[in-house]
C-alpha cells in the first residue's frame, strides 16, 4: 500500500492541486510509479498506455494496472478528487469525527466512515512497516 504524505500539503494548495480527478489520477500515477514501473504479475518494465487515464499496461501480459490500484483509493465508490478531499482531513486531523467530516466535505456519512476506515488501515500499515525497517536497521 502506497501512503501519501497529504499533512505536508497546505489547505489553498490542495484544493488547486486536486480540483479533478484527472489530476488526483495523475499524481496517484506519478506517485506509485516514480521509482520506475514494474509489472505486479510478470516483473516486465515496459509499458503502454491502459485502459482508463494513467493506468499503465504491461507490453508482456497485458496486465492492466489503474493508477488507483494498490493504493488506498482503489474501488472507491465516490470520485476520486472526492476521496482525496476525505484523505487530506483524516490526514491532517485524525481524530476528526465521522459526522464532522461528513458535514464539512457534504459526503455521506457511510462513505465517509467506510474510506476513514481504510486510510486508518493504510496509516497504520505504514506505520508498522517504518518501525519494522527502523529495526532492520538498527540491526545491521
Ligand atoms: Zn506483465
Amino acid at each position: 500500500m502506497i501512503k501519501f504524505e497529504f499533512s505536508k500539503i497546505k489547505v489553498l494548495d490542495f484544493n488547486n492541486q486536486f480540483a479533478s480527478d484527472e489530476q488526483c489520477m495523475a499524481f496517484l500515477a506519478n506517485e506509485k510509479w516514480k521509482e520506475g514501473y514494474i509489472c505486479k504479475k510478470c516483473g516486465n518494465d515496459n509499458y503502454c498506455s491502459g485502459k482508463t487515464p494513467h493506468s499503465r499496461r504491461c507490453t508482456k501480459c497485458k496486465h492492466d494496472e489503474s493508477a488507483t490500484a494498490h493504493t488506498m483509493f482503489h474501488r472507491c465508490k465516490i470520485p476520486v478528487h472526492e476521496a482525496f478531499k476525505i484523505a487530506y482531513e483524516v490526514c491532517s486531523l485524525p481524530d476528526i469525527s465521522i459526522a464532522n467530516l461528513s458535514e464539512k466535505l457534504k459526503i455521506r456519512h457511510m462513505t465517509c466512515w467506510k474510506l476513514k476506515n481504510k486510510i486508518m488501515e493504510c496509516l497504520e500499515e505504514s506505520r508498522k512497516s517504518e518501525v519494522r525497517s527502523q529495526k532492520s536497521e538498527i540491526r545491521n
